[in-house]
């Protein structure tokens, strides 16, 4: 990389693994290299934080004080802050302890699992475990715009927010009688008849999920999880979810006792906040409800 703009890099609690794509995309990295070179980076030896950044990619989830504090005078001093990964922005898997009582854990902890927008305001958010090719696609021309011709009012979000369902190649036999059977495990799907797999009784996060992967494990045969994180309009990816099934589930059970029924399905859930909220816990209203029982102030 040549001299001239100083881009960094910040990993905080996380795999990390999606910082290396940054790298691996010829686009992104030729426009990176293009400009400027690698000034901040700790875990690959670039140590001394500098006095500047043109651009921070900032990957994993906000479990210490110490990264709080740092996350902050990295902002102060950089022009083009990018939340980078699903638990940047929701917590991703790092995300499934915010509800454990930090209380016995060491004082440097957080009461709770944080993310970046939580904590500083980030330019552009890039969702994904890890964002996809197109993504960083789309990411490589909003940061030469940013750098070309400068900052572009309010945030950039990068990948398409639509619903997994809108574009799925799954389809329901009849869109207009919509409805599941009953809540089977992976493993009782015996024949999978290519339909939508709510359809087939097999949950599918689809409806909640942002759409930017591509369909991924749709087009290889599994259902979603949830890792590229809510899409437009969805509040809670967990308790939205639960209403979008309930839906379809009760519809055909409308005459039989059917919130008993209803729970009867969700028991099914042999880890209800590990599927509802895999990759969002920290974002869910569950998670504000409970740290306000317990009294911690900070979400
Ligand atoms: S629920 Fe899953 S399989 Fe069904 S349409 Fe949505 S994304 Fe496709
Ligand atoms: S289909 Fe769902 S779990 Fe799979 S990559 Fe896409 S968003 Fe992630």
């Amino acid at each position: 990389m040549s001299e001239g703009l100083s881009i960094g890099f910040l990993e905080l609690t996380g795999c990390s693994t999606c910082l290396e794509n940054v790298l691996l995309h010829e686009k992104l990295s030729g426009i990176l290299g293009g400009l400027g070179s690698v000034k901040y980076w700790p875990s690959h030896g670039y140590t001394e934080e500098p006095d500047s950044l043109d651009v921070l990619f900032v990957s994993g989830a906000v479990r210490s004080r110490g990264q709080v504090e740092k996350l902050k005078k990295l902002r102060d001093k950089t022009r083009v802050l990018v939340a980078y990964g699903t638990c940047s922005i929701y917590g991703g898997l790092i995300g499934l302890t915010a509800l454990i009582d930090a209380s016995s854990r060491s004082g440097e902890f957080l009461e709770t699992v944080k993310t970046v927008p939580d904590i500083v305001e980030p330019d552009i958010l890039v969702t994904g475990c890890p964002p996809t090719r197109d993504q960083l696609d789309e990411l490589a021309g909003v940061i030469k715009d940013y750098l070309e011709n400068g900052k572009p009012r309010g945030k950039v979000f990068i990948g398409n927010r639509n619903s997994l369902c809108r574009d799925c190649p799954r389809k329901p036999r009849d869109p207009y009688r919509f409805e599941m059977p009953s809540i089977k495990r992976d493993h009782e799907l015996v024949e999978d008849d290519g339909r939508c797999f709510l359809e087939q009784g097999i949950l599918c996060l689809g409806p909640v999920t942002s759409s930017g992967c591509g369909h991924l494990c749709i087009l290889r045969g599994r259902p979603c999880m949830g890792c590229n994180g809510p899409a437009r309009g969805v509040v809670d990816q967990g308790l939205n979810y639960i209403s979008s099934i309930g839906s379809i589930l009760l519809k055909s059970m409308e005459r039989i006792r059917m919130f008993d029924y209803f729970a009867a399905e969700m028991d099914k859930l042999v880890d209800p906040m590990g599927y509802l909220y895999r990759y969002t816990l920290p974002k869910s209203l569950l998670t504000e409800l409970a740290l306000k029982k317990r009294g911690v102030g900070e979400k």
